[in-house]
């Protein structure tokens, strides 16, 4: 044996190589990369090489620019962000315009207790210096949450970013406020919305929130005073009642009426000498919850037939009108959804537990103002803005009216009105930015009418002013109504999830006339306009357009710092009384008419941008909100929703499904993810949860996803890792010249590339994990790359074979970089930072992979049978080892008996087994009749290669290398031979 030349076998070994370290430090390295694409300004280049490509326009809901991010407004921008970056990558141009609310009551609330905490009042200000506050406060909050978006890897135009405060903006929503006048759609009027006592505001639906809410239910009788005989004969000359029911008592020195179902049946049953009505259907029902014993029924009826007959009142000497309304309602679910105003709310509830007699206060309700309109009631109101009752109230005047409840339950008592009360907790319209329950009440307020404006509710307003004279310019008969044209929008929109349509049909069914004043300061004034002399309301779209072309120059802050005259065109006169002395509607736009506008003022005011766009992406509660307003704007402008789809994402939720409350101490903070772990990990946590369900998170699910994010590291770094010295131009086999296997792992990464393309496609993004993921830890790691390694290590460099390993390795890196690209932002940067040739500056410069529609189904069925015998064998392999029969697989040699198809498939791939089933030696054998495949797990022949590990006979062979096997002799030969 020679020992002249002491090789070192470990040097021959072809180990991975690169910089793609196994160890993230994605806390540490995301800030770097960061920095690196700010120096290059790579969102910038993104839009030049775009330039031509057709554009894919996601249009931001923009957040409030209040507090800092929580998990769930990164969550929605993440989403967002793989929207704009996988499409980029499909080829696309898809600019990304973030942008932030900034008007509205959470910042004017936050702005007044900053100054409670230095001892002023927010009318120690005047309205312009009170705004600059705003204004500032609004902008630091920007600051904040633009900045951690940008470290959360989103990229788009943070450094010019709309602003629903920006002079232009504010222009843009008083000109499309213009043009809903235009349309005849604006009216002012006094109808119930839902005001906060607390903030003394009229608040939009998509401000309140339904929380659980104990109120006092009551059940009480109003005396019938029109003839009984009427009814029935059989009712002649006894004390007859109709029995209400409500959770509202508060309300109850409103009721000018009683509503019944004209169809329904209704029953008069006795107690005592008294008779009390009630829907036939509840008659048991009502008797048993107010102690009444058995009723003895002596009449039956239609509800019609108390049309117009008039009650007393419980206890006021007023009458209340017996009315019949479709909107009545018996049993049926009481499932509170959150679209119901609070009328209808307590109508589903009614349903359950109430006497099918609707206690009715036009000023309280809104299907109790409509069929208060509808037979003449006045819509009284006797609560002022604060929640008390006004003078005219007997009894409990200046009392607030959830304070007045009890008061008023004791009162009935006392008069011995009150069959029975009792707690009842129900779902209750809350104020989201309070959290106080709110009231429905009747204010003079601003409107767009849903349906054709409504002559009857245009009327005087507070100060007596006349304003009827601007709706001289109202279209007598719109071709369609706003909610006609919404709702048929609606029906063609895509929606996903699917249900969108039905949430997003019901809502505008059943919504009232949009209220859009709110008697605020932090906003865009309504540019109105009232007579000094005869009061009335110019509310033109001329005049208007022509207050937003001085917001434009000095922003909104002009409607306080300018006098009236100064703000309309010159010499402008009252049409009415020919005065030319005005003053300004005090009322500011409701914020959800702000971000409504922003199609307009966004979309059609940015050259990058076009009008409609593709996509809206928000959580479910927009649909009340953002989707809603930004649908009705739509339309105004240019009778079409602004959006082809609307996709709504579920809530972040702790894993128990709780609400997650930094008090409650299971929030999980995005801040405190990145510091630990990256952003790289919450971007993860959102492609791997399905986001069309509420999102759950906690500490063991991130810990989850770490998990999954190593593995796909790893994936990554195995085949960097063995391209080290791999020159593409150079080294790349053809297909057709492939080992086997690794065309079917070409075959495979086309498979799941077109699956991967189906899912961004879909927006389905836990469908790119699922399936990225899958291939990574399946297919490549328990499959691929454990068969290929000996071939990667131990063959000489440069042998073909290897090469050609390599040349799949760099396909699949390649590919894994760019699918992995909109969701694994810095990663699959650095991915495609180490590749050998990767020919743009950055991934994000880059587009998915390509595939191709080859058929490879016979290649991929053939691999499975070959895998499925793997396993077995594998498990042989495992039960041997367990025994201690063998140690490592090499030292096995595997004996497989088959017979018909199984044998001539593993003859076929003979040559491939031992690097299949990672073994030393495989024997194949005939099992004569067709019994399956056979598997024997027996000691290898042979000493132990010192360079592979591998069993052979033949070590020994070569006097140059003693100690290893052929294979070995053959690739150190070719190693000395080419190098
Ligand atoms: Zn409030
Ligand atoms: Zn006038
Ligand atoms: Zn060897």
């Amino acid at each position: 044996m020679s020992t002249e030349t002491p090789l070192d076998l470990k040097k021959t070994i072809n180990l991975p190589k690169t910089a793609f370290a196994q160890k993230a430090n994605l806390a540490q390295s995301e800030p770097v990369r960061l920095e690196k694409w700010n120096k290059l300004d790579l969102y910038h280049l993104i839009r030049r090489a775009g330039e031509g490509r057709p554009k894919f326009i996601l249009h931001d809901g923009p957040p409030y620019a209040n507090a800092d991010i929580h998990l769930g407004t990164a969550m929605n921008k993440i989403l967002k962000d793989f929207i704009v970056k996988s499409r980029t990558m499909m080829g696309y141009d898809s600019p990304y315009v973030p942008g932030y609310d900034c008007h509205g009551l959470p910042i004017e609330t936050h702005v007044e207790k900053a100054l409670e905490k230095k001892g002023k009042k927010k009318t120690d200000l005047s309205a312009e210096t009170f705004r600059r506050i705003c204004r500032e406060h609004a902008e630091n909050a920007l600051k904040s949450q633009t900045r951690d978006f940008k470290r959360l890897g989103i990229l788009g135009e943070w450094d010019n970013p709309y602003l629903t405060m920006s002079n232009h903006y504010e222009a843009e929503t008083a000109r499309m406020f213009a043009r809903f006048v235009e349309r005849g759609w604006v009216y002012k009027g006094a109808r119930p919305v839902y005001w906060c006592i607390r903030d003394q505001t009229a608040l939009a639906e998509a401000e309140v929130e339904y929380h659980q809410h104990a109120s006092p239910s009551v059940y009480v009788k109003f005396p019938l005073q029109s003839d009984p005989a009427l009814i029935d004969p059989a009712l002649a000359g006894r004390k007859v009642f109709v029995v209400i029911w409500t959770t509202t008592p508060w309300t109850l020195p409103a009721n000018l009426g009683i509503a019944v179902h004209p169809d329904f049946e209704y029953a008069a049953f006795e107690n005592g000498d008294e008779v009390f009505i009630v829907a036939s259907e509840l008659v048991e029902a009502v008797s048993a919850k107010c102690g009444l014993g058995e009723p003895k029924v002596i009449a039956r009826f239609p509800g019609s037939r108390l049309d117009r007959l008039e009650c007393r009142h419980a206890w006021l000497d007023r009458r209340s009108l017996l009315m019949v309304g479709e909107h009545v309602t018996l049993g049926g679910e009481s499932d509170a959804e959150t679209e119901l105003d609070v009328s209808e709310a307590q109508k589903k509830t009614d349903g359950k537990a109430g006497t099918g007699c609707v206690h009715t206060a036009p000023g309280h309700g809104h299907d109790d103002f409509v069929i208060g309109k509808r037979y003449g009631l006045e819509i009284y109101c006797p609560v002022d803005n604060a929640g008390r009752f006004t003078p005219e109230v007997e009894h409990f005047a200046g009392q607030r009216v959830f304070d007045a409840n009890d008061g008023i339950v004791e009162f009935m008592r006392e008069r011995g009105v009150l069959l029975f009360s009792e707690k009842y907790d129900h779902r209750y319209p809350h104020c989201w930015r309070c959290k106080n329950p709110v009231i429905f009440r009747a204010t003079p307020q601003w409107f767009i009418a849903m349906d054709q404006v409504n002559r009857d509710v245009v009327e005087k307003d507070e100060d007596g002013r006349d304003l009827t004279n601007f709706t001289d310019n109202l279209s007598e008969t719109p071709a369609r109504s706003l909610r006609a044209t919404a709702i048929a929008e609606t029906e063609r929109v895509k929606w996903i999830p699917a249900w969108g349509v039905d949430r997003m049909r019901n809502m505008l069914k059943g919504r009232p006339d949009w209220c859009v004043s709110r008697q605020r300061v932090w906003g865009v004034n309504i540019p109105v306009f009232y007579c000094a002399q005869c009061n009335d309301a110019v509310a033109d779209p001329v005049v208007i357009n022509y207050v937003a072309d001085i917001f434009e120059k000095e922003s909104g802050d002009a409607w306080y710092t300018h006098d009236a005259k100064d703000l309309l065109p010159e010499g402008f006169t009252c049409k009415g009384c020919g005065a030319q002395e005005w003053t300004k509607e005090r009322d500011i736009l409701d914020v959800w008419f702000d971000s409504g506008t922003s199609s307009v003022a966004v979309l059609e005011n940015r050259p990058e941008l076009r009008w409609p766009a593709d996509v809206y992406l928000e959580g479910g509660d927009q649909f009340r909100g953002w989707f809603n307003s930004s649908l009705m704007v739509g339309i105004a402008a240019h009778d079409r929703a602004p959006y082809d789809t609307v996709v709504t994402h579920g809530w972040t939720l702790d894993a128990q499904g709780r609400a997650m409350h930094k008090s409650a101490g299971n929030a999980i903070e995005p801040d405190k993810v990145i510091k630990q772990s990256g952003a790289e990990i919450i971007r993860l946590w959102c492609a791997s949860s399905n986001y069309f369900d509420d999102m759950r998170g906690s500490d063991e699910t991130f810990q989850r996803v770490m998990d999954g994010y190593r593995k796909l590291r790893n994936t990554a770094r195995f085949a960097l890792g063995n391209l080290d010295g791999f020159d593409p131009e150079r080294d790349s086999v053809a297909v057709e010249e492939m080992e086997e296997i690794d065309r079917w792992a070409l075959a495979e990464l086309n498979r799941v590339t077109k699956e991967v393309w189906a899912a961004y496609e879909a927006y389905e993004f836990h469908n790119v994990y699922r399936a990225l993921y899958s291939f990574a830890t399946v297919t490549l790691s328990a499959r691929y790359f454990d068969i290929i390694k000996d071939r990667l290590y131990t063959f000489a460099p440069r042998n073909k074979a290897r090469r050609s390993a390599q040349t799949v390795l760099l396909q699949i890196g390649d590919a894994l970089a760019r699918m992995l690209g909109p969701i694994l932002v810095f990663t699959a940067d650095e991915i495609w930072e180490n590749l050998p040739d990767r020919k743009e500056e950055s991934i994000h410069l880059a587009l998915l992979p390509t595939t191709s529609d080859e058929n490879h189904d016979a290649l991929l069925v053939e691999w499975e049978r070959l895998y499925a015998i793997r396993d077995e064998v594998l498990r042989a392999l495992e039960e041997a080892r367990v025994a201690k029969r063998i140690g490592s697989s090499l030292e096995a040699k595997v004996i497989l008996n088959a017979s018909g198809s199984a044998l001539e498939l593993l003859q076929k791939h003979q040559k491939d087994l031992r690097y299949l089933f990672i073994v030393s030696q495989v024997e194949l054998g005939n099992l004569g009749a067709d019994a399956g495949v056979s598997i024997t797990i027996t000691g290898a022949d042979g000493t132990k290669c010192e360079r592979c590990w591998n069993y052979s006979t033949r070590v020994g062979e070569s006097e140059t290398y003693p100690t290893v096997c052929e294979r070995c002799v053959a690739a150190l030969k070719e190693i000395e031979g080419g190098e």
